[in-house]
């Protein structure tokens, strides 16, 4: 146990590949975050549910022929690792919904496989993302390698945690640290995670599409 508040960690449930039924299910259970992947697929999965007060949470790669749709149809953005990306992000956010919420990706293990941003990039890329008036930065998120040790993604935890303190003690106000899937969320949340993303321990196995 980490001995942290429950409160203190938000609790996005990943529903890629689930049909809406399953999230009616989550959502009578009170959960109201839920982040998608895809943008076909979330799109109609919010068109089912579009009398729910549900906050999405887009998490996956933002390719650069989407973010219209993503600027708009999402509260949250997790996966901006280009300030092209973020621009058109901005550009193509109706200011009437307010700011658009972005985390910057970090590739903490330095996959080549992997989306986001060299820890070394983050400086620029955290005072690039600051300047634009429809998007708010809120802070960092990273998925560590899969199959490895819980150590060694507890260390990646830890590497985020200074990174985005390093941030904060510079004058960002920033408030999400966006780590821990279904597999490692215990050490996420004891090195400091603020929000936890999970799938399959909601849902269970994800399904077969396509
Ligand atoms: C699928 C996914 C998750 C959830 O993963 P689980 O291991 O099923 O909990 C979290 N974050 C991202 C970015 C994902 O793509």
């Amino acid at each position: 146990m980490s001995g942290r508040p429950l409160d203190s960690v938000c609790l996005v449930a990943v529903s890629k590949t689930q049909a809406p039924e399953a999230l009616i299910g989550a959502y009578q259970n009170q959960q109201r975050h839920f982040g998608e992947n895809y943008v076909q697929e979330a799109l109609g999965k919010q068109r089912v549910l579009a009398n729910y007060r549900i906050t999405w949470h887009f998490v996956g790669p933002v390719q650069s022929n989407k973010t219209s749709i993503i600027a708009n149809q999402f509260s949250w953005v997790h996966s901006v690792d280009r300030l092209k990306i973020a621009s058109r992000l901005d550009q193509q956010r109706r200011p009437e919904l307010g700011p658009l919420n972005v985390c910057l990706q970090i590739n903490i293990d330095a996959q080549s496989s992997k989306s986001g941003i060299a820890l070394e990039q983050l400086p620029d890329l955290a005072a690039g993302i600051s300047g634009y008036r429809n998007l708010r930065f809120r802070g960092l998120m990273a998925i560590p390698a899969a199959g490895e040790s819980p150590e060694s993604a507890r260390a990646a935890f830890r590497k985020m945690r200074e990174a985005f303190e390093c941030l904060r003690a510079n004058g960002y106000c920033i408030d999400t640290l966006s780590m821990g899937m279904s597999g490692d969320l215990e050490s996420a949340i004891q090195e400091g995670s603020t929000l936890v993303r999970i799938g399959t321990s909601i849902f269970g196995p994800r399904r077969q599409t396509g």
